[in-house]
């Protein structure tokens, strides 16, 4: 899964519509300190589906949105936008009509997030499972942030081992498997309410 296009709306200190272009290879972002690098990358982590505002450096999640500088008032809303290179159809199979699939969340205050995929409204759940899929995902390990190195070598075995399950691509799978644990124990439910009326009908 190739990232080829990041674009900001409104996005923290991106108040004007920005558009980066991700070419192949490795990519570097340099910049004075506070010139806005690490919300690049919490940009792309947010649109993947992140949903811990303390993952993104603030209290609430309508901290992403542009908060006012001395001659800006704030915005309403922070839009962010990934193009992905689809020209090999890896994609769902209902989004895999184009060479380049488009993700875009939007925050709007009061209104919370909304997703779109392909152009089509989605949910959450929908882009997380695209991306942990792929192997890649807001928590994917490709993406390393101030501090990580160290908290990764200082980790507990269990957290160090949701790291290798997220790089293997298996953390979609546990996300399914509880879902559908869930429809299973409501099945349970069911069956048992069935097994009352019967009883009370012989
Ligand atoms: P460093 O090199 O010091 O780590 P950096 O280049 O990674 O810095 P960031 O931490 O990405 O910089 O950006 C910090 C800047 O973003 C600060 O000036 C901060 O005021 C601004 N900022 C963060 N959230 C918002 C927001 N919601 N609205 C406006 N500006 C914001």
């Amino acid at each position: 899964m190739r990232f080829t296009r990041l674009r900001l709306n409104g996005f923290k200190s991106f108040v004007d519509p920005t558009d980066l272009v991700i070419a192949e290879g490795l990519t570097g972002v340099v910049g004075p300190n506070g010139c806005g690098k690490s919300n690049l990358l919490e940009a792309l982590r947010w649109v993947m589906g992140e949903n811990r505002p303390t993952a993104m450096r603030g209290g609430g999640m309508e901290d992403v949105i542009f908060a006012g500088a001395a001659t800006r008032p704030a915005r309403n809303f922070a839009e962010v936008s990934l193009l992905i290179d689809n020209s090999e159809r890896l994609a769902p199979a209902e989004f895999n009509d184009s060479d380049i699939l488009e993700v875009v969340r939007r925050i709007t205050r009061d209104a919370g997030s909304a997703y779109k995929l392909g152009g089509k409204e989605v949910r959450a759940r929908d882009v997380q499972m695209l991306f942990a899929d792929a192997s890649t995902g807001a928590h994917s390990p490709a993406l390393v942030r101030q501090g990580q190195i160290s908290e990764l070598i200082n980790a507990k075995p269990r957290n160090r081992r949701r790291v290798l399950e997220e790089a293997a691509g298996i953390s979609g799978l546990y996300q399914r498997r509880h879902e559908a644990e869930l429809r299973l124990n409501a099945a349970e439910q069911n069956l048992a309410r069935v097994d009352d009326v019967l009883d009370q009908l012989a």
